[in-house]
């Protein structure tokens, strides 16, 4: 359907996303107590939810959650009458890369998710990582129950360059200069929007899952790399080049192995979920018996490794002592300096059940300054495998106003 004309002066649009925020931000509220909220008059609020309505932006509920009852014309709704974001005419498609597979999400207007799919990238290397994608967002937007916002969010491996859309290197997979948002864009004629998966996951954890409400959070996420975000009363930290949140290459051993971006010993080289894996398969081959001796080293995951950990496999869960030993040590150090009220674990390994976040914890314990240790929680995610496409399918909603009224 046609995008709503929006013939709006600066104060009106002004108006307009204030309205907006505030009817998302209260989850339902009525026209009266948000005109008082916003010092605006009666007939200008009323002019702009009417817009609100007939854009499919918002919705009139009746206070007692009883049936949706129509929209009055004149926009003044009647008593009783709450205004909340409508979830039953925008989606918004979010897509996440993890584990050799592409996830993806649409969700309604309030971050539910109404549909979701997952796609494996048949093989190693950038150009099936877009083709994949591609082919995968057509099919989902197929799941769409509704009209898309016509934008796309991606969170992607690696170093990205949120202005551009490109992964500027993904050192755990050795890529470098990936054109994902361009890629995206061309292929499908939608403005893309492109983050770190794990900062993605980090926002979905923050608005919806286990940071809901906390003022000062770390979501790390360990699958082949680590990233982490860092998020404060809800916004996520990108730093001066986005980078903010890049603790897979923070040095933890200057003696220690290479790491793929040229220095030594860094975190991701000790403790993600390939450090892992690597361990686990040195120890299989120095004779050591496992579980995991059936799967090909070149194959075998951090999640196996953690799994296998879980049901009492020794090699398994000396690998995941050793990593656990080195994230512990960073959370303690990110504690120390961020004085965080919650550390998240999440990623396909730290979202896996088990041993690994009571050892992360016992380290963080042993390493960080007592005062800040004492105020945080570590805990685990509470979105699972489709946090990352749900965060980056907030990148779409943020922008929900100007995608919906087509004036981006
Ligand atoms: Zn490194």
């Amino acid at each position: 359907m046609p995008a709503l004309p929006l013939h709006a002066d600066t104060a009106e649009l002004f108006n307009i996303t204030g309205m907006l925020a505030g009817i998302e931000a209260s989850g339902g509220i009525s026209r009266a107590l948000l005109a008082k909220k916003l010092g605006l008059s009666r007939t200008t609020a009323s002019t702009i939810v009417s817009r609100l309505l007939a854009a499919g932006l918002v919705a009139e509920r009746s206070s007692d959650e009883g049936p949706r009852p129509e929209a009055r014309a004149d926009g003044r709704g009647r008593p009783g009458i709450l205004l909340d974001l409508d979830t039953q005419r925008w989606f918004a498609l979010g897509a996440e890369f993890h584990s050799g597979h592409w996830a993806f999400a649409i969700t309604n207007l309030k971050g539910g998710i109404v549909a979701s799919a997952t796609r494996p990238v048949p093989e190693e290397g950038p150009e099936s990582f877009l083709s994949t994608l591609v082919e995968g967002l057509k099919e989902a937007m197929l799941l769409c129950p509704g009209e898309l916002l016509p934008a796309i969010g991606i969170g992607a491996p690696g170093l990205v360059d949120c202005g551009s859309g490109r992964i500027i290197r993904a050192d755990d997979l050795g890529w470098n200069a990936v054109p994902v948002g361009e890629t995206v864009s061309a292929a499908l004629g939608l403005e893309t929007y492109v983050i770190n998966r794990n900062r993605g996951s980090g926002l979905a954890e923050a608005r919806f899952g286990a940071g809901k409400g906390v003022h000062g959070l770390v979501y790390i996420g360990i699958g082949t790399g680590i990233s982490a975000a860092f998020v404060s009363d809800g916004s996520l930290l990108h730093g001066s080049s986005y980078s903010a949140g890049e603790i897979g290459h923070v040095v933890m051993d200057a003696e220690g192995p290479v790491c793929r971006c040229g220095k030594r010993g860094c975190l991701q080289v000790l403790s993600s979920g390939l450090a892992m894996a690597r361990r686990a398969s040195a120890l299989i081959a120095s004779g050591r018996p496992s579980s995991l001796e059936l799967i090909p080293a070149s194959q075998m995951r951090g999640e196996e490794v953690c799994a296998a950990a879980a049901e009492g496999d020794s090699v398994a869960a000396q690998s995941l002592k050793e990593a656990a030993s080195y994230l512990g040590l960073a959370v303690a150090n990110i504690v120390t300096t961020f004085n965080p009220d919650k550390v998240i674990l999440g990623g396909p390994v730290g979202q896996v059940e088990g041993p690994y976040l009571e050892l992360v914890k016992a380290e963080a314990a042993r390493w960080a300054m007592d005062y800040p240790f004492q105020a945080v929680r570590i805990e685990r995610g509470h979105l699972g495998e489709f946090a990352g496409a749900l965060g980056a399918a907030c990148l779409v909603l943020d922008r929900k106003l100007a995608l919906a009224l087509g004036t981006r």
